[in-house]
């Protein structure tokens, strides 16, 4: 049983750790307790995942991974890990699109918060799904397909519209990835050339610590079909190897300088394998409408001498529009700010600052991670937050899925 978050942050009040072997356990259990909430992998950095009752586990369940290829689609439990899943897929031949940095997160868990990778044309991963099939508050079983009113609410639903059991997500022909990385790119350079830039490959992320030397390294993951530039804002490509934190060493990253891999070898950042990032951290993200993105990385920057000292790293990264009513990129192509913090309690006054000079940018914050945003804010740049909730107090008249968390975003 996990006592806490995977940052360690969050400790868990749970009365009990449930972990149903099969979908008529699953359903006798929401049934027969008043509160119950479902949890992944745990790695998200606030209270989301955490419930004062029962909260359930879905990795006992019958392992489902059933690819249809003439519908280009997979139908995967939800509870199964993106590492997990992908190599199989890819043994048969498949891919999905994206992945977020790394993959041992599960499946349900990161689409229920807007989990994304990167990349111009890439939508977050919630955007992979096709239907899902859920456990409603009453311990029916219900299938929501893209004909269904509620889908565009309830694909990333926080855990409140049912236990997801079952995906069904959008695959494609298996493909190749080169991952190169561009090392030292300055931040006025990336300003002045946004779109350019992060466009340079298929999933781009820029890794800066906002310090005096106003830099980031570029790291491009390119598809078979792009050519490698030589150089990219006026930087050559790296001749050895980097970790998103320049001086940790690079061994649980995914292999770089080129060489060509499997789609899920290259899209995370982290080898499966490996425990991803530094561990003894706290991540903050934040989503701004892409035509923002100098303006907002202006307004970041100028906080640098305060953000530096206690961050490991920032990684901006672009994700494109879509209509998922709690996506951070609802209608709007995006720019995340992402914050690796260390662990001291100062970063949460640091935190208000960076959302203080994000508001006029409209700023979204990532549902799975630390913000101080409150319900009334949320409610000016989630358009359809109210309408959400008025479906999920129709789903969950008797607030069975909800937690702190959750009643604290809906004041
Ligand atoms: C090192 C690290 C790197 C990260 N990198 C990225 C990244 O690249 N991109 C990004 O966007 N995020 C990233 N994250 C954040 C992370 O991916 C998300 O927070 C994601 O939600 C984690 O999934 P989980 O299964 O651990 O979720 P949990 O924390 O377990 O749960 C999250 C939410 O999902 C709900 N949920 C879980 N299972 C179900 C289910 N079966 N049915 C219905 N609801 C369910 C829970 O109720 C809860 O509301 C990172 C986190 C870490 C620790």
């Amino acid at each position: 049983m996990r006592q806490q978050n995977w940052s360690k942050n969050v400790d868990f009040n749970d009365q009990a750790f449930l972990l149903p072997g099969s979908l008529v356990e699953l359903q006798d259990l929401v049934r027969s307790h008043q509160k119950v909430r479902a949890r992944g992998t745990a790695h998200c950095f606030n209270e989301i995942a955490n419930t004062s009752s029962y909260a359930i586990n879905l990795a006992k369940m019958p392992r489902v991974i059933e690819v249809s290829p003439e519908k280009n689609s997979v139908k995967v439990s939800s509870g199964l890990t993106y590492g997990e899943l992908a190599p199989a897929l890819h043994n048969q031949g498949w891919a999905l699109n994206n992945l977020a940095s790394l993959p041992h997160i599960s499946i349900a868990g990161s689409i229920s918060t807007g989990t994304h990778g990167s990349g111009m044309k890439n939508q977050n991963l919630a955007n992979q799904v096709l239907s899902l099939d859920m456990v409603t508050a009453e311990g029916d079983l219900r299938h929501v397909d893209r004909t269904n009113p509620a889908f565009k609410a309830i694909v990333v639903g926080l855990g409140l519209g049912g236990i997801v059991y079952q995906y069904e997500l959008k695959i494609e022909p298996t493909y190749e990835i080169q991952q190169v990385v561009y090392p030292e790119i300055p931040l006025d350079v990336l300003q002045r050339n946004f779109d350019q830039i992060m466009g340079a490959a298929y999933s781009v992320s820029y890794f800066t610590d906002w310090g005096s030397k106003q830099v980031g390294n570029l790291w491009c993951k390119f598809r078979k079909s792009e050519v490698i530039p030589v150089s990219v804002g006026g930087r050559a490509k790296a001749d050895k190897k980097y970790h998103p934190i320049p001086p940790v060493d690079p061994v649980a990253c995914t292999d770089q300088l080129g060489e060509s891999g499997d789609w899920h070898q290259r899209l995370s950042h982290f080898k499966l394998e490996f425990t991803p990032s530094v561990g003894e951290e706290i991540q903050s993200e934040f989503f701004v409408d892409r035509k923002d993105a100098a303006a907002a990385i202006e307004a970041v920057s100028r906080l640098g001498e305060e953000i530096t000292p206690l961050l490991w790293i920032t990684e901006l990264r672009t994700i494109a529009s879509d209509d998922l009513w709690l996506s951070g990129a609802y209608q709007r192509d995006s720019l995340a700010i992402h914050f690796t913090w260390k662990k001291d309690l100062a970063i949460y006054p640091v935190i208000k600052k960076v959302e203080a000079v994000l508001r006029p940018f409209n700023y979204r914050p990532h549902w799975g991670k630390v913000f101080t945003s409150d319900s009334k804010y949320l409610s000016t740049v989630y358009p359809k937050i109210s309408e959400f909730k008025a479906l999920v107090d129709a789903l969950d008249p008797s607030k069975k899925f909800e937690n702190i968390f959750t009643r604290s975003i809906f004041l």
